[in-house]
């Protein structure tokens, strides 16, 4: 359903803070802290959320008690799980754990930045996704591509969209569920991604499309308002705008999930998120991080929480 103005009527909202916010962090934040945060963001209504990578902990040692999270999350709540892994071993180990609807796979959309993240041609990611894939299917349940840095690359600049359609086309033949694309150093235009979107979505066969955008340059909500008019309703975001990749210097926060669900429901889109309940996980994490964190909605407050104050002091006064 969309609106008057083609909007979607129903916007889903990703959770990434847990794997792509944690991830960037050096400190290592507890596990009881990282299952705390999951669960406060389901009590926010996050009905979607990417809990962790089962990435090796030598890569990534944040996310060493991968194992430990999916453990103590899985069938809890009626929330759709994914996580992210890297390889058949990494989906194994996902997979024998359970509870999980949908293993995410990143192969990046220049040859260069896929063999700086993973050390592998885009060729060889795409054997070993569709490895990953058979596994998931064997298990019930879905594989899921997202193309890193494919509204721009830190390494080859620009990245042409027909690279991207070509990616899209080739990975659902593999067996993919559903097609992120990622603006992974926030490079991206609105423009651009309004191209984008249309160029991908003639060719995603009736699979679900979701965006990755990062605040790097602050047009992240512009960049997603541009792919609301285009239609998409599925959006990665990370409570606070945490968020970024270690794998190169450049990268910052995720759109913000106050953010976004603010910019909607001004809009008078659902998204089923409620605000204050993100901004409480966002709150706790900054304490234990020892910093603020970016988002704007989570610093200056609604419209109606700016409106409250105000109106109080006026009648003090
Ligand atoms: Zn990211």
């Amino acid at each position: 359903m969309t609106t008057s103005e083609g909007l979607p009527e129903r916007v889903r909202v990703i959770e990434v803070g847990p794997r792509d916010g944690f991830q960037m962090e050096e400190r290592f934040v507890p596990t009881r802290l990282k299952v705390e945060t999951v669960e406060g963001l389901v009590a926010a209504g996050v009905a979607e959320i990417e809990a962790t990578s089962f990435v090796h902990p030598r890569v990534i040692p944040q996310m060493a008690d991968a194992a430990e999270v999916l453990g103590r999350i899985k069938d809890r709540w009626d929330v759709r799980l994914s996580v992210l892994v890297p390889n058949l071993e990494g989906a194994r180990r996902a997979l024998e754990i359970g509870g999980v609807d949908e293993l995410r796979v990143v192969v990046c959309a220049t040859e260069s930045y896929n063999r700086r993240n993973v050390g592998l041609s885009i060729d060889e990611s795409a054997d070993r996704f569709a490895r990953i894939a058979e596994a998931a299917q064997e298990h019930g349940v879905d594989a899921s591509v997202v193309f890193g840095v494919a509204l721009g690359c830190p390494i080859e600049g620009d990245v042409p969209i027909e690279r991207v359609v070509e990616l899209t086309e080739r990975f659902v033949e593999l067996g993919a569920a559903a097609i992120g694309v990622a603006d992974s150093y926030g490079l991206a235009n609105p423009v651009q991604v309004g191209a984008a979107v249309r160029a991908v979505r003639e060719v995603l066969a009736g699979r679900r499309l979701w965006l990755h955008l990062h605040n790097t340059r602050g047009m992240a909500l512009a960049n997603a308002l541009a792919a609301l008019e285009e239609g998409v309703d599925s959006f990665d975001t990370a409570f606070g705008g945490l968020g970024g990749t270690p794998v190169m210097k450049g990268a910052s926060g995720n759109i913000a999930t106050e953010d976004l669900a603010y910019m909607c429901s001004e809009m008078g889109l659902d998204t089923g998120v409620d605000i204050d309940g993100v901004r409480a996980v966002s709150r706790r994490v900054a304490a234990f991080l020892g910093r603020t964190l970016p988002s704007h909605v989570l610093t200056a407050g609604t419209k109606q929480e700016l409106m409250a104050l105000n109106r109080s002091r006026a009648s003090t006064r």
